[in-house]
């Protein structure tokens, strides 16, 4: 009789301390719910994107992109001879390539078309053509997009500028400059990067005869012989796009004198709203001006040509989302044996100095920073 009734209470009190544990987690799980529901419309409203919600809301950190330009690329034999005994290392070294690389967005100017086809430009002194094949150096140095108006891309007639198209196309390399009609030659390659949308236009005042004028004949180069359609496309753009930079080809070659035409072009590039304007052809620098506070590069030199290059260099861009203002900087750079590598800082500061003493209302520093 004892034993039951102590059976009886023990069970009674297992019971109890049961429903005492139950009830206790379960005002727990509601607890818990409680908080969440209460938390979720402040982490929404602080744009936090994940479910920790004692997290301090985010500050916006300045995020830059970077772009780099160069003047003229041929891939002659003396490059592509390199490339093929020592790689992409034989064409551009080691610290100049990652920067290339590492940048957001790279662009060169392309001085001939990729083809195995075509027929030679009669009465020319210099023709060049390269194998399609080769593309592979330019995705080994990171170039985004390339130019192609200049006074070499129809060399070896249409038929090996359609393959140009075809090659960069298939190589996912984006382009400006030449195109099948007026529209396409005109088009803005676009560099859309942590929220900075720049648009490139490339054109060209140096054409050998009229025909390679896409207006004229078609597949073509757009020209700036007459700015007006250049201009046109720069004010579109300007609508378009946070930053408009012009790639033109323009010049004598083998000189630092400017021709008056390229000032004329150049600040009405500007007044029509670009931020800069990119210019090549003379095979050597130029100048930098500092009109109405946008500068005109008047001539990046050869970066990748023949044997040697005497001095040249990257132009670097580099725009941060705070202060949204561009800051230009030169990676200076030369070629020998047909290898382009970066200056030794006194070869840089003999370039800086003799640019700063062809330029107008622009100073270089140590740094290569243009001020
Ligand atoms: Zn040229």
């Amino acid at each position: 009789m004892k034993k039951r009734v102590l059976i009886t209470i023990l069970i009674v009190v297992l019971l109890g301390l049961a429903i005492v544990a139950g009830l206790f987690i379960y005002a727990k799980f509601f607890e818990n719910k409680d908080n969440d529901s209460k938390s979720e419309p402040t982490s929404s409203t602080d744009n936090s994107n994940d479910n920790n919600n004692n997290k301090e809301p985010e500050v916006k950190q300045p995020v830059n992109t970077s772009m780099l330009f160069t003047g003229d690329v041929l891939l002659s034999e003396y490059v592509l001879s390199n490339y093929n005994s020592k790689g992409i290392d034989g064409v551009v070294e080691g610290s100049l390539r990652e920067d290339m690389v590492n940048a957001d967005f790279a662009m060169v100017n392309e001085e001939f078309p990729f083809s195995n086809r075509g027929t030679k430009a009669p009465d020319k002194q210099y023709t060049f053509r390269v194998d399609p094949k080769y593309v592979s150096i330019f995705k080994e140095l990171g170039i985004d997009a390339v130019g192609l108006a200049n006074n070499h891309v129809l060399d070896f007639g249409k038929e090996a500028l359609e393959d140009t198209f075809t090659t960069l196309n298939n190589a996912g390399i984006l382009f400006t400059g030449s195109g099948n009609n007026l529209a396409e030659a005109s088009k803005l390659v676009v560099c859309d990067k942590n929220g900075v949308k720049v648009g490139i236009v490339a054109a060209s005042r140096v054409i050998p005869v009229v025909e390679w004028n896409v207006k004229n004949s078609q597949p073509g180069v757009f020209t700036a012989y007459d700015p007006t359609d250049l201009i046109g496309v720069v004010q579109k753009a300007k609508t378009e796009c946070d930053l408009v930079y012009v790639m033109i080809h323009w010049g004598t070659e083998h000189t630092d004198k400017l021709e008056e035409y390229q000032k004329t072009i150049g600040h009405q590039l500007i007044d029509a709203g670009a931020d800069g304007v990119i210019g090549a052809h003379p095979h050597v620098v130029q100048g930098i001006e500092r009109y109405n506070g946008k500068p005109i590069f008047y001539s990046l030199g050869n970066y990748i040509f023949n044997q040697n290059i005497e001095r040249t260099f990257a132009l670097k861009i580099d725009y941060d989302n705070v202060n949204k203002t561009p800051n230009y900087s030169l990676i200076p750079a030369k070629a020998v044996g047909a290898t382009t590598r970066k200056m030794s800082s006194e070869e840089a500061s003999s370039l800086y100095s003799y640019l700063n003493s062809i330029s107008t209302d622009v100073s270089i520093d140590e740094g290569g920073n243009v001020k």
